[in-house]
């Protein structure tokens, strides 16, 4: 029995359209669409069976079962046939208990959800597997399309162009020049996408590939298509079952373009609605003081929300001012009693350091969400004895220069001075410098008086 979902309006609900037509807004009032699954259907299965067949699937080799996005096919995109997806085998990210970390910030029982533990070391994977799946999809029955393009902050062009090059189909990126780094701009560059380089922000970019798509029929990619929402869901799937089934107090996420915390609120709501939970956690969307339209919106109860001109962030990926997810942000977070805290250049990139000192080896939107969750505890917001689980949005590697000048003190334009920084000493290959040297910095655990 095929499971079906299609695309209904968000905002005047009547009207809806298959999965495989090309269309992002719909027809009648230009609302954002998303993807709705027949419920009915679903509950068919109790929530026990669900669980039991989700555990079963996970992480084995069983293509494609055994990737943790597609382990949930039924409930993510029933619409591909299973010889079209295009799998790296994502998700089943690692769950750290941050024990040493939480104990610093106040919350002992503090988890991180590796999500930049993935094949092109953010989580922007989980949702392009589903786009590029029904792309597959699309051009396997016929319709013409020549192409798929997106606009980024860097990490969704990664993923795409990796996805797109898997399935052989052409991928274009527009990214904004000098605003990506070195690691998250070879990326695209590497699996052979077609790399724009604009001489603009990322809102710009944005503006300029729905303008292109929509004259040349080339597939958009960015998340104002709700088929990645389906596939950032399984985030929240994904994580009951490392906690076998048992829901968390809270979760704090960075926020950028606000198509994540949409997708981690629509997975825990389905997951409620078909059985498989019966409560729900809170929310904390964290962002950057220098692009926070959200945190303002939050401000004022959500009555105003004014897009701006984002101001350069060391947390590049959520440099976002005018975020195209807003409104099914703001609805999530109303949904589950959520808050929004910003954070500083100095807090996000301290904040990163201090995990890093703890074995981490954070990315500076992970330091926005940490920042922020240390805010709200010292603030009583969050209570000590509750369970949070921070999601770490991408693998620390990406972002090599922010850590090398964090511990070089080069990051002053940004206001940053560092507390934990830690160089290399240089000194002569000599058996006696370099005992004395050990044995001098053995006295004193304050790395900062290494340095000389
Ligand atoms: C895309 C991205 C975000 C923001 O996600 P949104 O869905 O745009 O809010 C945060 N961190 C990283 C590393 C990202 O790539
Ligand atoms: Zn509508």
């Amino acid at each position: 029995m095929p499971y079906k979902a299609w695309f209904q309006c968000l905002a005047c609900d009547g009207e809806h359209y298959p999965l495989s037509e090309v269309v992002y807004h719909c027809r009648k009032c230009g609302g954002l669409l998303e993807v709705h699954h027949d419920m009915e259907q679903l509950q068919r299965r109790s929530g026990g069976e669900w669980r039991s067949l989700f555990d079963q699937r996970y992480m084995s080799t069983v293509h494609p079962y055994g990737s943790s996005v597609w382990g949930k096919k039924e409930l993510v995109c029933p619409a591909v046939d299973d010889e079209n997806v295009v799998s790296m085998y994502e998700g089943g990210s690692n769950l750290l208990w941050a024990e040493r970390l939480g104990a610093e910030i106040g919350v002992k029982d503090l988890w991180i959800k590796q999500c930049g533990n993935s094949h092109t070391g953010s989580f922007k994977d989980l949702g392009m597997t589903v786009l590029v799946s029904m792309v597959k999809q699309m051009i396997a029955d016929g319709q013409n399309i020549p192409a798929v393009a997106c606009a980024s902050t860097g990490d969704t062009s990664a993923a795409l162009a990796a996805y797109c090059a898997a399935a052989e189909i052409p991928a274009i990126v527009l990214l904004p020049k000098d605003m990506i780094s070195t690691a998250q701009l070879i990326q695209p560059i590497a699996n052979g996408a077609l790399t724009l380089s604009l001489r603009t922000d990322f809102d710009g970019c944005m503006q300029l590939v729905q303008e292109i798509s929509q004259r040349e029929n080339i597939y958009l990619a960015n998340s104002m298509n709700s088929l990645r929402i389906e596939g950032q869901k399984t985030i929240a799937i994904e994580l009951l079952q490392q906690f076998h089934w048992e829901v968390p107090d809270w979760i704090v996420i960075p926020g950028g373009n606000l198509g994540n915390v949409s997708a981690l609120g629509k997975g825990f709501l389905e997951m409620k609605e078909m059985g498989l939970i019966d409560k729900i956690p809170r929310l904390v969307v964290a962002q950057a003081a220098s692009a926070n339209p959200l945190f303002r919106s939050y401000l004022t109860g959500y009555e105003n929300f004014e897009p701006q001109t984002a101001r350069d962030t060391l947390a590049s990926a959520i440099k976002i001012g005018n975020p195209v997810s807003r409104d099914r942000a703001i609805r999530t977070l109303q949904k589950f009693d959520g808050l929004v805290e910003e954070a500083t250049e100095n807090e996000l990139a301290n904040a990163c350091a201090r995990a890093d000192s703890k074995g981490l080896f954070t990315c500076p939107h992970t330091g926005v969400a940490l920042a922020a969750l240390t805010k709200l505890v010292a603030a009583g917001k969050i209570e000590s004895d509750s369970r949070v689980i921070v999601i770490s949005t991408a693998h620390g590697l990406k972002f090599p220069d922010f850590k090398v000048k964090y511990h070089e003190d080069r990051l002053q334009e940004f206001g940053v001075e560092p507390s934990h920084r830690n160089i290399p000493i240089e000194v002569d290959a000599d058996f006696e410098i370099v005992r004395s040297t050990i044995l001098k910095a053995l006295e004193r655990n304050d790395s900062q008086e290494l340095v000389h």
